[in-house]
């Protein structure tokens, strides 16, 4: 297990927040947390974060939460604008997802392995928190 204790304000009198799960979601729950200068204590089971990738495509709404939380920049520099996607199965065409009518600023679906985004997440978590880091022994 590792964890992340988080002091974002060593005045602030308040117990932190326990986040069970280091995930996209719960980086995503320490980011706005950090952000407020609400201490946070994020605890994954596992001992290191996954080297596997769970996703490929950001949507336009998690880009323009990412872009509230000033961060989007390296997301779009890295990753690559799909604005229209087919989905085949034996040589035929089942679907088209055509992501140019949507009202956003990102009209597209931003193909980028989660890898990437818990990596910045996680960067602009620690960026509005002074931190200690330690493993924690299972059952802890
Ligand atoms: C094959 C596949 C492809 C996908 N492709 C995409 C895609 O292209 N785009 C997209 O947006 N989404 C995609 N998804 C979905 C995306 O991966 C999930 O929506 C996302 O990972 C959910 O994030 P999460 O933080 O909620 O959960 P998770 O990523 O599952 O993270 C949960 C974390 O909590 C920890 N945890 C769980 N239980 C406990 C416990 N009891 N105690 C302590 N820690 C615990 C786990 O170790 C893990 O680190 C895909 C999923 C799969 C399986």
């Amino acid at each position: 297990m590792f964890a992340l204790k988080l002091n974002p304000n060593d005045k602030l009198d308040v117990a932190p927040v326990l986040i069970v799960g280091a995930g996209p979601t719960g980086l995503a729950a320490a980011m706005s947390l950090a952000r407020a200068h609400i201490p946070v204590r994020l605890v994954d089971r596992a001992r290191e974060p996954s080297p596997y990738s769970r996703a490929i495509g950001i949507q336009a709404r998690t880009l323009e939460l990412f872009e509230q939380h000033r961060i989007v920049k390296p997301f779009l520099e890295l990753g690559h604008r799909a604005r229209v996607a087919n989905l085949y199965s034996n040589g035929q065409r089942l679907a088209r997802l055509d992501f140019d009518p949507l009202q956003t600023r990102y009209p597209y679906l931003l193909f980028l392995g989660n890898l990437c985004t818990t990596r910045f997440q996680s960067a602009d978590v620690l960026r509005f928190a002074s931190y200690r880091s330690r493993r924690w022994p299972a059952g802890d």
